[in-house]
């Protein structure tokens, strides 16, 4: 595997093997790499002949009182886990090299999506996201860019963008990996103290209790809702961020679970804030995020 620093390079790279035909699987992040990042490296090298994994903490989809600086950071063991997985490159520019202009100019707008879940609590996030993502495609100029389920809204955000932009190139959307408790693998794992770790599972404990309910037959979103509640605020160290059953498509409140519906919160614990989520039919059976965006929008390729 090689590790490439600068956009020159690695277009110099690609170029080549692209006129030769080769199928390019892209795998964005944030660097840190785990299990659940290793998942999406792993299936771009099933599905393609080279891989790409960009590494880059973004910081224009940080806030000003977020993390960015404090990311955790560790470019070596990241060459491992992505050689391991089977990466061919691993792109790992300065934030000078993809924003050689400071700030930048140019942003991509993203829209009413942007107005929900995540976005609501963290303004601008998507709007980094999105130039960001936009940047990385133009770079790399993927066939298929991999993405997890774990940041369902930033998939949803990504496949409608590659839609209404008409990108040259398929988001392909693999499930949540998860710890053998439940909680979904994140780099933000890594703040928790023992004791938050342990508390952390909450937040998988209440889609849980979410299923478990709709099995039983509760249709109506509030007492969906304040049963996830109830779960979340058995940890001591929790506050609540959003928790929420929206329509997957459009990211509006439902009343009731009456069609596949996303149930999605985001909660402090301790000082970190996590994510999860899972997307239920009203049977309270799990469906996957992408089988839905591909049964909503068949992508031309
Ligand atoms: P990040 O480095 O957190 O920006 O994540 C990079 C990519 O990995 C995104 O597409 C995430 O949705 C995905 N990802 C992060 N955590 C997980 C996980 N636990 N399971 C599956 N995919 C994940």
């Amino acid at each position: 595997m090689e590790l490439v620093k600068t956009v020159r390079e690695i277009r110099t790279s690609l170029a080549p093997l692209r006129r030769r035909g080769a199928r390019i699987g892209f795998v964005p992040t944030m660097g840190y790499l785990h299990e659940g990042h290793a998942s999406l490296i792993r299936a771009a090298r099933r599905e393609n002949d080279v891989v790409v994994v960009s590494d880059f903490v973004n910081p224009t989809q940080f806030g000003p009182n977020e993390d960015f600086a404090r990311y955790p950071r560790d470019l070596d063991r990241d060459r491992t886990v992505a050689a391991a997985a089977g990466a061919d490159f691993l792109f790992a520019p300065s934030v000078e090299e993809m924003y050689p202009d400071g700030a930048g100019q140019f942003f991509v707008d993203v829209g009413p999506l942007a107005g929900h879940l995540c976005g609501r609590s963290r303004p601008g996030h998507f709007r980094g996201v999105a130039t960001v993502v936009t940047k990385l495609f133009n770079i790399v100029q993927p066939h298929v860019a991999y993405f997890g389920q774990k940041d369902y809204q930033q998939a949803l955000i990504l496949r409608r963008m590659v839609r209404d932009l008409f990108f040259p190139l398929r988001i392909t959307v693999y499930p949540t990996v998860r710890e053998p408790d439940g909680l979904a693998l994140s780099s933000r794992n890594t703040y928790l103290s023992p004791t938050e770790r342990q508390e952390a599972v909450v937040l998988y404990q209440s889609l849980q209790e979410a299923g478990r309910s709709l099995a039983a037959g509760e249709r109506d979103a509030t007492r969906l809702r304040h049963r996830m509640e109830e779960v979340v605020g058995r940890a001591d160290s929790s506050r609540v961020d959003y928790i929420e059953i929206v329509d997957p498509l459009t990211l509006l409140p439902l009343e009731r679970v009456e069609k596949p519906a996303l149930f999605a919160l985001a909660v402090f614990i301790g000082k970190t804030r996590l994510i999860d989520n899972a997307l239920f039919d009203p049977s309270g059976k799990e469906l996957s995020a992408d089988e839905l965006f591909n049964r909503t929008w068949s992508e031309w390729e």
